[in-house]
């Protein structure tokens, strides 16, 4: 299999990605693709899906799972909304996230990455414990269908990330490391954070952000193009060599409102980690 192969975030009726036909037309040949709603989560839209991928020769190496309520507005409000943390949509989502396994499953791939949600950090709290359980839940079932859970990073700091893991104790559940994240969030310097928790990395995301200049962890970083934001794309890349990362290199530009602005920095974002990548192995 290829080494670091370059991918890009697609969404077909949900989410924050590109369309399947943009990253076709860049010639991208791996995608992450945001869960489509409910109602296209068929057996018949999966088939419809994969004789498309079939025919781009397109290969998805993870479904990243999503929530009807689920508000990014803000980083409170995303505390408040996302995930399996909010205990009133907790047991409707953990039945929809099986759901969405098993929509995976027909279409073949063996990922399921998921933003779970702000971890309370108080280890012996009861939110805690009913969070390590719900994970657990989720795993274990995701393991039925021969499928890994990624955490993606930025919700907490590495250390807490690591503990959560830890604690959970499943061998199927594992990273999608987005440095860009950490920033957004104030959680701490990528760098550093994909050096702590290498081992468990098997997805990334290449985003970039840069610090807020409000409240650090209250008010949002901006994200900005990868390559243009404090990640330092180099330095990622040569740490993602280092920790021996060999996975897809997977662009993610969240602005689908300018689908032409999108398409144009996803492109910047190819040649530059294709440039990178041929320094770093050469
Ligand atoms: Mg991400």
């Amino acid at each position: 299999m290829e080494k670091w192969p370059v991918g890009v975030f697609v969404s077909v009726d949900a989410g924050l990605g590109v369309k399947l036909e943009v990253a076709h037309e860049l010639g991208i040949k791996s995608v992450q693709v945001h869960t489509p709603h409910r109602q296209s989560r068929t057996p018949e839209q999966a088939e419809a899906f994969l004789s498309k991928l079939n025919a781009y020769g397109i290969t998805v190496s993870c479904v990243f799972l999503g929530f009807d309520g689920e508000s990014y507005a803000s980083i409170a409000k995303a505390a408040e909304t996302v995930g399996f943390v909010p205990k009133a949509t907790r047991a409707a989502r953990l039945a929809e996230s099986r759901e969405i396994s098993d929509f995976t499953k027909l279409l073949g791939v063996h990922a399921i990455g998921s933003h779970i949600g702000f971890v309370p950090h108080d280890r012996n709290s009861s939110d805690y414990k009913e969070m390590v359980a719900a994970i657990k839940e989720l795993c274990d079932y995701l393991k039925g269908n021969g499928q890994r859970l990624h955490l993606e990073t930025g919700q907490e700091k590495a250390e807490n990330l690591l503990a959560f893991i830890n604690d959970v104790g499943c061998d199927n559940l594992f990273i999608n490391f987005d440095p860009a994240n950490l920033i957004l969030y104030g959680m701490g310097d990528p760098i550093g954070s994909l050096k702590a928790v290498g081992h468990l990395v098997r997805s990334v995301h290449c985003k970039d952000g840069t610090t807020t200049s409000g409240v650090k962890g209250v008010d949002w970083g901006c994200e900005v193009p990868f390559g243009q934001g404090e990640v330092n794309a180099k330095n990622f890349l040569a740490t993602l060599k280092e920790i021996g990362y060999d996975g897809p290199l997977t662009i993610e530009r969240e602005i689908p409102e300018e689908p032409e602005r999108q398409k144009s920095e996803i492109t910047q974002a190819l040649t530059l980690i294709e440039s990178i990548k041929q320094e770093l192995f050469s």
